[in-house]
C-alpha cells in the first residue's frame, strides 16, 4: 500500500480506495481531517477502504452496464441501490474485521 497526499475522491469521505486491477495494488486517499482521529478509528476507515477494493470488481460491472446503457432506469436505480447497499454492508464488514488488523502507522518521512 502507498500513501499519497491527494485527498478522497469525495468531498464528504474521509478516505477512498482505487484498485489498480493490472498491478493488483490498492491506492487509499486519505484527507487531512483523518489524521485527527483516533488510531482505531483510522484503522476502521482503512478496513473499510480495503474492503471496498476486494468489492471493485463487483462495482465495475455496474459501471460497466450503465457506460453501455446510460439512459436505461432499471440500471441508473440498480447502481444506485448497489451503491447504498454496498457502503452498508462494507461498514459492517468494517467494524467486525477492524480490531483485528494492526493499527495504522504512518511511512517515515510522511509529514502531515
Ligand atoms: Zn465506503
Amino acid at each position: 500500500m502507498r500513501v499519497f497526499r491527494d485527498p478522497p475522491y469525495s468531498d464528504h469521505a474521509y478516505a477512498s480506495a482505487e484498485l489498480l486491477d493490472s498491478q493488483d495494488k490498492v491506492i487509499v486517499r486519505l484527507c487531512q481531517e483523518f489524521f485527527g482521529h483516533s488510531p482505531e478509528k483510522q484503522r476502521e476507515w482503512m478496513t473499510h477502504e480495503l474492503i471496498h477494493a476486494h468489492l471493485a470488481r463487483l462495482q465495475d460491472v455496474l459501471d460497466q452496464l450503465k457506460d453501455q446503457f446510460p439512459d436505461n432506469a432499471a440500471i441508473v436505480f440498480a447502481k444506485q441501490t448497489h451503491h447504498l447497499a454496498i457502503e452498508v454492508v462494507v461498514q459492517r464488514m468494517a467494524r467486525l474485521l477492524a480490531p483485528a488488523m494492526p493499527l495504522p502507522t504512518l511511512p517515515s518521512g510522511v509529514n502531515y
